[in-house]
This record gives C-alpha cells, structure tokens and sequence, in this order.
C-alpha cells in the first residue's frame, strides 16, 4: 500500500491542482489522482480569460466580479509567461439586445420600459467604469471611447459599428496554469498520479480509504481527507465512488468554441453583443488564428463526449458575421473545442442565470474524517477557491501552514509582466536558430524554464528530433519527464496547442515517440 497522505485530491483539472499546490506548500503530505490527463476535461476547455465577467455586472454578482476582478493582477503577475494583459473592444449600437431575465433588465423594465432589452450608451460607460474601479487598477489600463471610422479596430468590423469601448481583461493558456499548479504542487512534495481514476473511497475509522485504478494496477490509499474536485464528475463521485446520500446537484453546460485562421490584424479582442442578448469573444489566438466564443447549451452525455456541433458552429459564424466585414464561415473553421460548465443547481432557470460562484461543501460528520467537495468555479478564482478550501479544512487537518500562494510564482514566472518581450528577444539572441516565432511560443509556454529545456543546444540538431512546428525532441522529453504527457493529445492540444499545425503524418511520428519513450 502507497505510503498514507494528509489530504488526497480526486481530479487534475484547474481546481484540485491548485488546492494540491497551495496543500502542499502548506506541508501537507498530498496525493492527487486524475483519472486521464491533467486539465483534460472544463479546464482546458475555457474561453482561458482572467476576467471579472463584464456580464455577471448584469446579474448583479458584485461580490463575484470585485473578487475576480482584484484576483487579475494577482495571477498575472505571479504567471507573466502564460497569462497577460488583453484590451476587449465592444462596438456600440444603439439596437443591440441584453438579456431579458437579468435582475438588471427586470429592474431597467420597470422603470425604463420604454428601453425593451436595449442600453444606452451611457449604461454600458457607467458599467465599465464600475469594472475598472471594483477590483483596483494598475496593471490593467481603464476604460477608454474608441470612434472606429480612425481606429485600426474598426477596420475589419461593418462600417455601421462608429464607436465602441475598450477595457481590459487577463488571458491566461488554461491547460498549462493546471500543469504548472501541478508541477508546483510536485516541487513541495506533492504525489501527482495521472491515468489514475479513483473508483472507490470510504471512511474507515479515523481515515479515509481511496481505491484506484491506474498504472500500477489496482491500489489502496489512506488519507486523512479527501478533496473531491471532479468538476462535471463531482455529483457522480459524492454519490456513486464515496457513496454519499446527499442531496446537492449540479447542471451541465456545454460551452463550444470554434478557431478560425486570422480574422483581423491587430492584437485586441472584441466583445460581440448579440441580437439574442447574448456575447461572444473573438479573440486573437496562437500568433495565426481567432478563437471565437462561446455557446450555452445544456449537456445530458458524458463531459468528455462534449464536442462543437454543426449548428453551434453555424452559430458563431452567424454571430460573427453580424459584426465582421468579411464573413465568417464554416470553411474559415480550423478547429473547434468544448467543455461542460459544472454548475451548482441554485434553480435559477436559464443556463446564463445559474449562478458563478462556486460552493465549498465540507462533509464532516463529528470524530470522522472529512470530505470536501468542489462545486462550479472559474479559472479566474481558482487562487481563491483553494484557500477557502484549507481555510475549510484547516480544523481538519490541523499543524497545516497559512496561506502563502498570493504573490508566490507559478515555475517559468519568475520576471516581470512587462519583461515578457525583452526574454522573447533574449531567447532568440542566446539561441540563434530559434526565431522570433517560435521563441515567442517557447516563452509564453514555459517562461525562463525555456532555458532548461534547450540547454546547451548550438544548432537546432542539437535538440535532437524535429517533428515539425518548432516541436522538437527536447521538448517533448520535457513534456514527459517534467509535464505527466503520456499520449498525443495530452502533447498537441493541452501542454502545447501544435495541433494546428502539425499534419497528420507529423502527428503520427509524435504518437509514436510517446509510445516509446513515455512511461
Ligand atoms: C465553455 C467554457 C468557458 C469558460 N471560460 C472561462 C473563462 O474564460 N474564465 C474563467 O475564469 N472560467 C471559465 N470557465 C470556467 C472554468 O473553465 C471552470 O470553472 C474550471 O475549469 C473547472 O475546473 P475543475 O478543476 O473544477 O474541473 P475540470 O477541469 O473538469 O477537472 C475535473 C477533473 O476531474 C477528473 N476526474 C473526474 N472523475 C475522476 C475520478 N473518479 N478519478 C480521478 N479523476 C477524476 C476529470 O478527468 C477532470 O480532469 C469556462 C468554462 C466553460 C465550460
């Protein structure tokens, strides 16, 4: 039997990496297990914005939105490679629709009915300005009016859109915050177990029994708690794996996004109002593409069977051709992705309405052992959401240390934000043959740890096999030695996004080294 931890994670996605990480760096003894890769399911599956949610505003989740917003500058400052600044432009028009079930829009019917789901241009000045003071300034500029007949924003929009607003918000790789939570959690002494699923946990006296099935076969695990952090899973393991009668639910919520080849030129992104009063993002994405997002449709099939589906596809083109010169079109779609939202049932009754923030729900019966279970979440308060977790956990588990990740650097992040372009240019000094381009993707992946990975290399032979798309064979030796990758697609669309440019022969040749080479 693996030797007995303090606190055992089930799940690698956003949530239980970070609650293993700040564990860990808590001196506690932590075991995670993830039944497939890490951040395989919702949290590689994200619109990947650091944001306060401008829409929430709507909803009148203050509370959510000042503690997203103020958390902004906290993660990008703590992970400058893989996160950074963004400038969002929302183009104006008088005719755009918002929601009719917001709390804002039912108070705005009364008052105002005269306005049937539209807002004055001043409403939406005002709401932004409420975003730029919430959570505090400094890294992030504030809002600004734009008039799009002279910006370079207006130029690929219709001639129709005349003037917009432009805010900021954060960008973050998603896939790669959870490997670097886990590779952090890792650096202090953390278990970090993939291909692993947790079939059963029970409580046994004092401890917790936590049966898995994995590599090494079938296992037994003791632990004085256990985190459930099984994101669209986490209903399915209260009940089912820990047998727990309890009554708690969750709703899923499919979210679909499609990438285009580059839309536009310059490197903002814009915020689409639709006329079904919903948004999207159109968003620069991986130096070549557009990423635009998202749908909202609720998901009966398993979470990883989540898939864009035609008509969502149409969708987003549709909705984006409302606002683009050129249409976009299903031919433009290179790639497309989803994931399931896990929401806490609250009873609100659209999926937009149900509600953001997440719940901790601590199960800990007198003198046994407890359980903590993680309902819903955003990227964004991920930080957050683990230092409520031991805060809950604490008279559990106690001896752990205070909290001590607010500040602390993610592995690659040690510079500042505004560093970024000077370690770009850096990296291709030191290493000649390595372009512009791709020290870009190289820093903005793995920071200073980029270093690390190409050593002592005077010429791009010297980093042994090529697989085309800057991926070489010292990259992807990193990735298995130091980032849990085991298959293709843990390689090609998690700790890299190289899918989208490699061919199927050059994937192939990467499947097949995997096979050999990891464990
Ligand atoms: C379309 C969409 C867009 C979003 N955009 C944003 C955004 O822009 N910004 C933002 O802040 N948030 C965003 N979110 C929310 C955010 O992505 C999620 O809140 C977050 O990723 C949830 O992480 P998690 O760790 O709880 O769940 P997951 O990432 O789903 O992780 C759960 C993990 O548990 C594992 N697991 C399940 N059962 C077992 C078992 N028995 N044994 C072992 N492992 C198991 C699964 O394999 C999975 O990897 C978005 C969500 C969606 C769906």
């Amino acid at each position: 039997m693996p030797q007995a931890v303090d606190l055992f994670v089930i799940g690698g996605g956003v949530n239980g990496c970070g609650i293993a990480r700040d564990a860990a760096g808590r001196g506690l003894r932590v075991r995670l297990a993830e039944m497939g890769d890490l951040a395989q399911a919702t949290s590689s599956a994200s619109t990947k914005l650091f944001h306060g949610g401008l829409r929430y505003l709507e909803y009148l989740e203050i509370k959510l939105v000042r503690e997203a917003l103020s958390e902004r500058e906290v993660l990008i400052r703590a992970m400058p490679h893989i996160s950074w600044p963004m400038r969002f432009v929302l183009p104006y028009s008088a005719d755009m629709r918002f929601e009719s079930d917001t709390p804002v829009s039912k108070m705005l019917s009364t008052v105002m009915p005269w306005m049937k789901g539209k807002r004055p241009s001043w409403m939406i000045r005002s709401g932004l300005f409420l975003y730029d003071h919430l959570g505090g300034q400094g890294l992030l500029p504030g809002t600004k009016r734009l008039d799009l007949r002279n910006a370079p924003e207006g130029a690929p929009l219709k001639d129709s859109f005349t003037h917009a607003f432009e805010y900021s918000d954060g960008w973050v790789q998603d896939a790669r915050l959870v490997v670097l939570n886990a590779r952090d959690a890792e650096a202090h002494g953390a278990d970090i177990r993939v291909q692993t699923k947790v079939v059963e946990a029970h409580r046994d006296g004092g401890h917790w029994v936590i049966v898995t099935e994995g590599p090494n076969g079938r296992e037994e695990h003791m632990a004085r708690a256990v985190v459930n952090a099984g994101g669209p899973w986490v209903e399915q393991i209260l009940k089912g794996t820990m047998g727990s009668a309890s009554r708690e639910h969750i709703r899923l919520v499919r979210g679909s996004h499609i990438v285009t080849r580059k839309l536009y030129d310059h490197d903002k992104c814009y915020f689409f109002q639709g006329a079904d009063g919903r948004i999207i993002f159109a968003i620069p994405y991986e130096q070549d593409f557009t990423l635009i997002g998202t749908t909202e449709a609720a998901h009966e099939d398993s979470p990883l069977a989540a898939e864009c589906t035609e008509a969502e596809r149409d969708y987003l083109c549709d909705f984006a051709s409302e606002y683009f010169k050129e249409e976009v079109t299903p031919d433009d779609v290179v790639w497309t992705y989803s994931g399931v939202r896990p929401l806490y049932e609250d009873g609100a009754s659209s999926a937009t309405a149900a509600t953001r923030e997440y719940v901790l729900s601590l199960d800990a019966p007198a003198g046994q052992p407890a359980a903590l279970h993680v309902f819903g979440g955003k990227i964004t308060t991920y930080r957050r959401l683990a230092e409520d977790a031991l805060g809950k956990l604490r008279p559990h588990l106690p001896g752990m240390g205070g909290q001590w990740t607010k500040g602390a650097r993610l592995p690659g992040g040690d510079f500042a934000p505004e560093e970024v372009g000077a370690k770009i240019a850096k990296l291709s000094q030191d290493y000649p043959f390595v372009d512009r381009k791709w020290a870009e993707r190289m820093i903005r992946h793995y920071g200073t740890e980029s270093w690390h990975i190409l050593g002592d290399a005077k010429a791009l032979g010297d980093l042994g096999r090529d697989f085309g798309g800057t991926l070489t064979e010292a990259e992807l030796r990193w990735l298995v030695e130091k980032e849990w990758a085991r298959k293709v697609e843990d390689v090609i669309w998690r700790r890299t996004k190289l899918g989208l440019r490699l061919d199927a022969d050059q994937v192939n040749s990467v499947a097949a080294w995997l096979e050999e080479h990891a464990a």
